[in-house]
C-alpha cells in the first residue's frame, strides 16, 4: 500500500482533530526571546485570540489543530479514531509536525499549534512523541508562538509533567461527567488516573509559577494553565451533574477552562451511543452557566436552582433569566444604589454594563435613557430594576413576565442552528 503524502496525512489528521473543542488559546503570557540562541525567536503569543475555529466565547483564533496520529489502541465508543473504527489512518513524526507548524506559521496561516493524538504502542510512547514535537519547535526552531498540548493521563507522570515545559497550555480530557459514563463509554480510561494527572499538572503549574517569582531565569511552565473537555449528551448525565463536575474541576485543579462539547454522532457509531446529537443550545446553556459561576458570582447551588427538577437547564431562556424568574423576591434592584454583585444578577446586564453603571452613577442618578445606552436589551432589564425615573410593578404579580422578557424561543434557536 502506498504511503499517504504529507498533504493527505494533514487532511486525515486535521479532520480527525476537529472533534476536540478544548483548543481556545486564551490567557497565556508572552515568551520573550531572551535566552534563545539567536536572541530573536520566532512567533509570539501576544494578542491572545489566535485560532482557526470559533472559541465558545466568540473569538476566532488561528491554530494548526492536528493529531500526531489517529491510530489508537483504545476503544472509546464516542470517538471516531477508536481502534474498532473503520477510518483511514495516518501518522506524522514529531519532525513532520514541527516542520508543518513552521511552514504554516511562516505563511501567516496560523499563530500556534494544538496537538493531540490517538494512542500508539503505549500511552508513554505517545506522550514522548507529543513532547518531542513541541521540543523541536521550541528548542530547534525557537518557536515562540502558542502551543497547546493534549496530555495522556495514562502516561508516565514524569512525561505528563514535562509537557508543561514546552506548552503554553496543557489539557487532559475528563471526557465524561460521571464515573459511570466513563466506565461505560471509555472502558480503557480510568477516572482516578485522569484526576491524578490533573492533580499532578496543577501542582507543577503552581510550582512553576512560584519558581518564576523567586528566580528570574526559572523556565516558564504552562503559563496558560490547564484545561479540559467534557462530552455532553453521550451519556445520561444531567446539566446539574455536568456543572457539579465542572465546579469540582475548577476548584480542585485550578482549571482555566472547562470546554463542553456536544456529542456528535460519528460514522459506524457504536450501539451504546445515542443516535442523535443533543441540541447545540444545550452546550450554549452550559457555557452560560459556567460563565455565571466564574464571572458573575453564582454558586453551584444557584446554577442548580436555575435547572428544572430533572436537573436540565431550560433551552428557551438563559440560566440567569431562569434564576431571576424563580427568585423574583430578590428584584427589583436599584441601579443607583445596589452593590455590584446584585447588579450582576440582573438579566440583561453583563459585566461591561455593570461596570459602566457603577462608574456612571458616581456622577449622577441614572435613568432609563442612561441604561439604554449601556445595555443591549432594555426590555429584558426593565422589569428587574429601579432607576431614577422607573419602578416596575411587583414582579410576583406578573404572570406574563416570562413571555415579556424572554426572546421567542424560535428566534434564539435560529441563532444557534
Ligand atoms: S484514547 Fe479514546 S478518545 Fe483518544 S483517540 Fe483513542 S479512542 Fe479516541
Amino acid at each position: 500500500m502506498t504511503q499517504p503524502s504529507t498533504l493527505e496525512k494533514l487532511a486525515i489528521l486535521a479532520d480527525a482533530a476537529k472533534y476536540d473543542a478544548s483548543c481556545a488559546s486564551s490567557g497565556t503570557t508572552r515568551r520573550d526571546s531572551k535566552g534563545s540562541k539567536t536572541g530573536k525567536g520566532i512567533g509570539s503569543t501576544e494578542g491572545m485570540g489566535i485560532c482557526h475555529a470559533y472559541a465558545p466565547d466568540g473569538r476566532c483564533i488561528s491554530l494548526l489543530k492536528v493529531l500526531l496520529t489517529n491510530h489508537c489502541i483504545f476503544d472509546c465508543h464516542y470517538c471516531i479514531n477508536r481502534k474498532s473504527s473503520n477510518v483511514r489512518r495516518a501518522r506524522f513524526s514529531p519532525q513532520e509536525v514541527a516542520d508543518l507548524t513552521m511552514a504554516f506559521y511562516r505563511r501567516n496561516y496560523i499563530e500556534g499549534l494544538f496537538l493531540s493524538s490517538g494512542i500508539i504502542k503505549s500511552s508513554s510512547h505517545t506522550m514522548e512523541q507529543l513532547i518531542e514535537s513541541a521540543r523541536i519547535l521550541r528548542e530547534e526552531y525557537e518557536f515562540r508562538g502558542y502551543i497547546h498540548l493534549k496530555t495522556i493521563p495514562e502516561a508516565d507522570p514524569e512525561l505528563v509533567r514535562r509537557a508543561g515545559l514546552f506548552a503554553d497550555r496543557v489539557s487532559i480530557n475528563v471526557e465524561l461527567p460521571t464515573v459511570a459514563g466513563l466506565t461505560r463509554l471509555a472502558p480503557d480510561k480510568s477516572a482516578p488516573r485522569i484526576a491524578g494527572a490533573m492533580d499532578l499538572m496543577a501542582g507543577a503549574i503552581v510550582e512553576g509559577r512560584d519558581a518564576r517569582r523567586r528566580f528570574r531565569h526559572a523556565p516558564r511552565y504552562a503559563p496558560a494553565g490547564q484545561s479540559t473537555q467534557m462530552i455532553v449528551g453521550a451519556d445520561a448525565a444531567s446539566d446539574a451533574e455536568i456543572m457539579t463536575k465542572s465546579s469540582g474541576l475548577y476548584g480542585a485543579f485550578g482549571m482555566r477552562r472547562v470546554y463542553y462539547s456536544a456529542f456528535s454522532p460519528i460514522p459506524d457509531a457504536s450501539a451504546v451511543l445515542p443516535l442523535k446529537r443533543p441540541p447545540l443550545m444545550r452546550e450554549h446553556r452550559l457555557y452560560q452557566s459556567d460563565w455565571l459561576m466564574r464571572f458573575y458570582g453564582y454558586s453551584l447551588d444557584d446554577v442548580h436552582a436555575a435547572a428544572d427538577p430533572g436537573g436540565m437547564l431550560p433551552l428557551d431562556i438563559d440560566p440567569k433569566l431562569a434564576f431571576a424568574l424563580k427568585f423574583r423576591d430578590r428584584f427589583p434592584v436599584d441601579v443607583n444604589r445596589a452593590p455590584r454583585e446584585l447588579l450582576l444578577r440582573v438579566p440583561g446586564l453583563g459585566v461591561r454594563a455593570v461596570n459602566g453603571i457603577v462608574s456612571a452613577r458616581r456622577m449622577r442618578r441614572l435613568d432609563l435613557a442612561d441604561l439604554a445606552r449601556l445595555t443591549q436589551s432594555l426590555t429584558k432589564v426593565r422589569p428587574f430594576i429601579i432607576a431614577a425615573d422607573w419602578r416596575p410593578v411587583i414582579l410576583a404579580d406578573r404572570a406574563d413576565l416570562r413571555a415579556i422578557v424572554a426572546p421567542r424561543a424560535s428566534e434564539q434557536l435560529e441563532l444557534f442552528a
